[in-house]
């Protein structure tokens, strides 16, 4: 009987130390120290992590900006600036469909999950679909309005260039150059479409180029982090990277901790020029959001139905490849679920 109550006190000394052996809660501020911040502006969405409906919190006007600015909030672009500080009805809505569609826990909240992807570096398209009021039975690949594409002929040759006025110094013009061929080609292996590198930037379909800051086309860039890269829709063809970026081709040689790689972004962002808008899949070429430091290159299931279902099969395509790349992905899915499933089993022993 002894035994039975010195370990129940045992358990309440240990319970009541619990908390000081671990942090109340990992803020997006630890996942995103100081050097890493997105930018001045998304950066200070940390201060409204856990604020509730009815909360009058100073810049909750520029979060319902970003809403709006990314598809969440519609709103006519003349009223933005009438956006107050207070987390209304409008907010609340516009952060449950953020939820949805990015795959997050539904809460209604700003709760740092979901802070942590608000802040995270992303594409500058916005996230909306014609398929955003009912987004919670579509949760895959999406199309721009209208279901615009290249060409209607069962096989297509687009052309690309740089623009030989805003490429990069630090990059070598073929590293940019293979960067893009593997992207391109990642793309023509799923669908009949062929790409072809031309010298003619005025002439070519698809143009390339980094661009800083206000740069013509309404869509200015914001300096480190935050958006990347934005892309425009069939038949546009305009590929815009964010050009005050580290670009990395090989993170051995770009040790920065904000290095993006900017094969991932070329891939993801030729899905935009060829049709594709942003799916709701985490590990779809497609979804919005890529972190520093991180390659994402191969196409998944998600990325190649959307565009198939747009341009057809390229006859040489055949999904057991990509299969054995998604099945492979999954392992490393399941070892991290298993991780958890054990932290939930141990930390639900010791309640
Ligand atoms: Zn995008
Ligand atoms: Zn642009």
């Amino acid at each position: 009987m002894f035994q039975f109550f010195s370990y129940y006190n045992s358990f309440f000394f240990f319970l009541f130390f619990l908390p000081s052996l671990f942090p109340a809660r990992i803020l997006p501020a630890d996942l995103f120290p100081a050097d890493l911040s997105p930018n001045a502006t998304w950066n200070n969405f940390v201060n409204f992590i856990d604020a509730g409906k009815g909360a009058n919190f100073s810049g909750m006007s520029e979060l319902k900006k970003y809403f709006h600015r990314f598809g969440y909030l519609q709103v006519p672009d003349n009223l933005v600036d009438n956006f107050t500080d207070v987390f209304d009805d409008n907010l609340e809505y516009a952060v449950v469909n953020y939820q949805k569609n990015l795959g997050l826990t539904v809460t209604g909240k700003l709760d740092a999950g979901t802070v942590t992807q608000i802040i995270s570096p992303r594409c500058g398209v916005s996230d909306a679909t014609k398929t955003m009021d009912n987004i919670h039975v579509t949760k895959h690949y999406a199309y721009f309005y209208g279901q615009p594409r290249w060409g209607r002929s069962a096989q297509t040759t687009l052309t690309y260039a740089f623009s030989g006025n805003h490429m990069i110094d630090y990059l070598s013009s073929s590293d940019v150059q293979d960067a893009f061929r593997r992207s391109f080609s990642r793309w023509s292996s799923v669908i009949p479409v062929n790409f072809l590198e031309s010298d003619s930037y005025s002439t070519a379909d698809i143009k390339i180029g980094f661009h800083k800051g206000d740069h013509g086309d309404g869509e200015p860039f914001d300096g480190v982090l935050g958006v990347l890269a934005h892309a425009f829709s069939p038949e546009n063809g305009r590929l815009h990277l964010d050009e005050a970026e580290t670009w990395a081709v090989d993170f051995k040689l770009s040790k920065s901790k904000v290095a993006v790689d900017l094969e991932s972004v070329a891939t993801h962002e030729i899905g935009h020029i060829l049709g594709l808008a942003h799916s709701s899949v985490k590990d779809a070429i497609m979804y919005p959001s890529l972190s520093p430091r991180t390659k994402k290159v191969d196409l998944k299931i998600d990325d190649v139905e959307g565009i198939q279902a747009l341009y057809g099969s390229n006859p040489d395509f055949s999904y057991s490849s990509l299969m054995e790349s998604d099945l492979s992905s999954g392992r490393v899915i399941g070892n991290s679920f298993k991780w958890l499933t054990y932290l939930v089993l141990i930390v639900g022993f010791l309640l």
